[in-house]
């Protein structure tokens, strides 16, 4: 394959993280293309977050680290951070922030928030929304800055199973978009999930990750039905009952 998807969107080589004497990332090697939807899964403290942070260029690794400059990434938290305003700022801020004029800011997050289904709620304060509708609004915050690659640090983890199925309903949706670049660009998005079925539904690639280490890294189809490292079958077995 030639032309722009077959390059990378990043590359890590070896790369490693420690928070003193812990080592969150352990010497690391990730390649990862544009319209992968990579979902990162392993126990608490296996280095999940940690190596979405490095993505995000927020922590500090060292090793080799190549990334796309070129391709606008945003980052959704279990927890969305939402400022004391209505719903509509929250999203315009965001805009204004890159650049857009006040006016069209309001008007484009009205339109973002019309995607994720929440127009209604445009005037309210977004911090007395419902988590679910919270994560909404942020997915439209992040969709109205049209990236590239959205990363997702275990988005519908804190949701009751309604509003889970509806944030998951819009990843999938988002993961079928395209970036500012045009339909030849598919959204690239890596997350981290404990829910399998999650997983299975919306992952075409999947990496096991513990202490800090990628222990296995297969497509979507070969990690739920093919042979896996023991440590990575137990985890499943576990994650499944
Ligand atoms: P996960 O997201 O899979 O639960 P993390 O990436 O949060 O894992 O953590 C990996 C390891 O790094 C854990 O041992 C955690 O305690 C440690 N860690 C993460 N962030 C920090 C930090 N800011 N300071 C110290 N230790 C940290
Ligand atoms: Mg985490």
């Amino acid at each position: 394959m030639s032309g722009p998807s077959a390059s990378p969107w990043v590359d890590l080589r070896q790369v490693t993280v420690r928070y003193g004497r812990v080592q969150a990332l352990d010497r690391v090697t990730l390649r990862i293309t544009p319209g992968e939807r990579v979902a990162l899964v392993g126990a608490n403290g296996s280095g999940k977050s940690t190596l979405l942070r490095v993505l995000n260029g927020l922590a500090d690794a060292s090793g080799g680290f190549q990334c796309n400059t070129g391709m606008r990434q945003a980052m959704l938290f279990q927890r969305p951070h939402m400022l004391r305003t209505s719903a509509q700022n929250n999203v315009a801020l965001a805009l204004w922030l890159r650049g857009t004029r006040w006016r069209d800011a309001r008007l484009q997050a009205l339109t973002a928030l019309q995607r994720v289904g929440l127009q209604g709620i445009a005037a309210q304060n977004a911090r007395t929304l419902s988590g679910g509708q919270q994560q909404r609004v942020a997915l439209a915050r992040a969709w109205a800055l049209r990236p590239d690659v959205l990363l997702l640090d275990e988005p519908t983890a804190s949701l009751d199973p309604h509003a889970k199925r509806e944030v998951e309903a819009l990843m999938a949706d988002f993961a079928a978009s395209h970036g500012a670049a045009g339909p030849a660009h598919p959204v690239t998005m890596v997350f981290s999930s404990h829910n399998l079925g999650q997983v299975k539904r919306l992952a075409s690639r999947v990496i096991y990750m513990e202490h800090g280490r990628l222990v296995a890294d297969l497509p979507v189809h070969d990690f739920f039905n093919g042979p896996l490292p023991e440590a990575a079958r137990l985890f499943v077995k576990g994650e499944l009952v």
